[in-house]
């Protein structure tokens, strides 16, 4: 959740056409920090700003799990707002967004251990795996000699964009992270006396953001009439690589029963949706 007063500054900001400076940035990390569980807490060891532009411009924010330390591209942000113009408070919500995208993947620990469905989804379905799992298959030996993120550096070198772009979409634990996000930047805007009414074209906005961030990973198929599964998708491909062994089927079994869940939980997991739902779904959310 962010605060009354960030938010203030983040509007104020906007609205003279500026983007969200480092200090604000950096701000808005601590605040969310300290609202967090103690584990979380305890995990995070600072942020730090990269004034360089990386290989690939859309990622605005990474996490180390590991050593616990937030780095904000500043550099692709700079970038990412010059070729978004003057979109400024569109531009300003994603940024923090992405932000709180790294803060969820922090959080993960402590999700963890609450030991739930969406616990084990994010111990089976992360990324990372899945990036392990294609290095072993397709570039055996490569992983042990670099580090995650240089893997992914890799891939993208390789021309593999398509594909890890692909594969990110329906990973469970960016699910997960990216609509958590989108959620708590729209929780807090609904928590903001009066925001609804003197920033409407915002708040439109970020209820945009947020029910974007839910699609993740679903496609429409018009012959078909229906939407893709993400966590499906996902459990195959992992099938593919041939390690099953490694993920929990539990997970799948419950895709039986994803009746029992909303239709936001449904589609934060990657589990079926239907046109209908999802229509439903963006008329409750944007209607004034
Ligand atoms: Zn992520």
């Amino acid at each position: 959740m962010i605060s009354n007063e960030l938010l203030e500054e983040i509007i104020y900001i906007s609205k003279q056409e500026k983007y969200l400076t480092m200090d604000l940035i950096e701000k808005i990390v601590i605040d969310s920090i300290d609202k967090c569980d103690p584990i979380t807490q305890a995990k995070f060891s600072g942020i730090e700003f990269d004034l360089s532009i990386p290989k690939d411009p859309d990622i605005l924010a990474k996490c180390d799990v590991k050593t616990g330390k937030i780095t904000c591209c500043y550099g692709s942000i700079l970038k990412y707002v010059d070729d978004q113009g003057l979109r400024s408070s569109l531009s300003n919500f994603r940024i923090v967004g992405s932000i709180l995208h790294e803060l969820e993947h922090l959080k993960e620990e402590y999700k963890i251990s609450l030991n739930d469905f969406e616990s084990k989804l994010i111990q089976n379905g992360s990324s990372a795996l899945i990036f392990d799992l294609v290095i072993d298959k397709y570039f055996p030996g490569v992983y042990n000699k670099y580090k995650y993120f240089n893997v992914v550096k890799y891939i993208l070198e390789k021309k593999w964009n398509l594909i890890y772009n692909k594969i990110w979409e329906i990973c469970p634990d960016e699910k997960i992270a990216e609509s958590e996000a989108y959620k708590a930047i729209l929780g807090s805007v609904d928590k903001f006396p009066g925001f609804k009414d003197k920033y409407a074209f915002t708040y439109h906005k970020i209820k945009k953001l947020y029910i974007s961030s839910l699609m993740m990973g679903y496609n429409y198929n018009s012959e078909l009439g229906t939407y893709n599964v993400p966590l499906e998708d996902y459990l195959s491909q992992i099938e593919r690589l041939d390690v099953e062994n490694r993920i929990d089927s539990s997970i799948r079994d419950e895709l039986y029963f994803a009746d029992l869940y909303d239709i936001e939980e449904r589609m934060k997991y990657g589990m079926p949706i239907t046109r209908q739902d999802f229509k439903e779904l963006k008329k409750e959310y944007l209607k004034r």
